[in-house]
């Protein structure tokens, strides 16, 4: 029996990974579940798992998580610290699907940890890149991508012949606006932004897909996780979402995964590894798909492409202002309190204002993601549409 842990159980991932789990229950032996206020969601999945804790981060939250659990054998507990502590509590697999920075505590504690970290939370290796590698080295955990992108790349890069790679590219399905004018896109809603043509996920990564920051963000998680040279990682858009990434050898071998849509596959590829597991996924069907498209970017259009581009070469503190700022910029356009084309704007104000010095530790990358916050926050307050 594998000993599993679930960090943001009931979010998009962490319900797909739940799924797979429950189909083969004889397999796994599941520790915790934790989420942010998701009580019913919560207490469910630990009760359809039998689940040995259910962690709530929100505190005032925590009788209402002992009601929900009566009667059951699993444990409830609430706050940030205990998010932390069933993170690091020993697992053999540890899913990190907390979303945005919120996950970066515990996904270092898994890490400390020392065994397998499956990782959805992209933006934890984002904001603290070189602070997670190095935590992943000395406790000798095993960083697995969940990530589509990263997790093809993960099946075709083949590490002792890291040296003869000459390329990584990362497909983009192009999001909801790929073929919107820029006029167009100035009014539109939240909800054209989460609707996704190909994939079903949670509100914030929806977003991102559509400012395809998303694919700005997946590039410097691809750089930590395949150390090439910034310019070795190229973007390109594929609408069909089949071709999840390629790797590209110096005799012009180009290796692709290829799968249907459905995030249970790559989640199933860490749970497995390094072996594999049956998924109930649907089958690719290429005489059905009948055709693969692929096109440029256009950076006119999604500038954050160029903003997540530029900040991986600059390096320092970069990186993490980008996502404190596009986490705050996401969450007030998703509040109606800004512009979908004011996002890559205040990400790029954002930069330009916050001390771009490399943090050396946890604390640090908190302190810049604490200050890189307040500086977009009140950048979104001057320019609200509600104002
Ligand atoms: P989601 O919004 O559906 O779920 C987020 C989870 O995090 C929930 O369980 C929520 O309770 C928990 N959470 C949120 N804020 C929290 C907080 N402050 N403290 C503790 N827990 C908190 O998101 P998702 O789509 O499942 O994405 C999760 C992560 O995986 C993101 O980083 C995303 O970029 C990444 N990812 C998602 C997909 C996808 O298909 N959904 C694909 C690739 C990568
Ligand atoms: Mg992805």
């Amino acid at each position: 029996m594998k000993s599993v842990t679930i960090l943001g159980a009931t979010g998009s991932v962490g319900r797909s990974t739940l799924d797979l789990i429950a189909r083969a229950p004889e397999r796994f032996d599941v520790l915790a579940l934790t989420a942010h206020k998701d009580v019913a969601g919560l207490a469910a999945a630990a009760r359809a798992v039998n689940a040995k804790q259910a962690v709530i981060a929100d505190e005032s939250l925590l009788s209402a998580l002992r009601d929900a659990l009566a009667g059951s054998d699993v444990a409830a507990a609430a706050g940030e610290a205990a998010i932390v502590e069933a993170a690091g509590s020993g697992a053999d697999w540890t899913m990190a699907a907390i979303v945005g920075t919120a996950g970066l505590r515990p996904v270092m504690a898994a890490l400390r940890g020392g065994k397998i970290v499956a990782l959805a939370n992209k933006e934890a290796l984002v904001s603290a890149g070189d602070v997670m590698t190095r935590a992943a080295k000395q406790s000798g955990a095993c960083l697995l991508p969940v990530d589509s992108e990263h997790n093809a790349i993960f099946q075709c890069f083949d590490r002792a012949l890291a040296g003869s790679v000459r390329r990584i590219i990362l497909t983009a399905s192009g999001g909801p606006f790929r073929t919107r004018s820029l006029d167009a896109m100035r009014a539109v809603t939240p909800a054209e932004a989460v609707a996704h043509p190909n994939w079903s996920m949670g509100a914030k990564i929806s977003v991102d897909c559509a400012t395809l920051m998303n694919k700005g963000l997946e590039l410097i998680e691809a750089w930590h996780l395949f150390p090439l040279d910034p310019d070795a990682f190229e973007i390109v858009v594929h609408p069909q979402s089949v071709i999840h990434s390629l790797v590209e050898y110096v005799d012009g071998s180009v290796l692709a995964q290829l799968g249907a849509p459905d995030m249970r596959i790559p989640i199933a590829h860490t749970l497995a590894w390094p072996e594999r597991m049956e998924t109930p996924c649907a089958r690719l069907d290429l005489v059905a798909i009948a055709r693969l498209d692929f096109e440029a970017p256009d950076p006119t259009r999604f500038p954050a492409l160029t903003l997540a581009r530029d900040a991986l070469r600059e390096g320092g503190a970069k990186p993490a202002i980008l996502n404190a700022a596009n986490e705050i910029a996401v969450a007030s356009f998703l509040d109606s309190r800004l512009q979908f084309l004011d996002i890559a704007t205040i990400v790029r104000e954002t930069l330009n204002r916050c001390d771009p010095r490399a943090p050396t530790s946890l604390e640090e990358v908190l302190e810049i993601d604490r200050q890189a916050r307040a500086a977009a926050q009140s950048l979104v307050e001057m320019r609200r549409v509600d104002a």
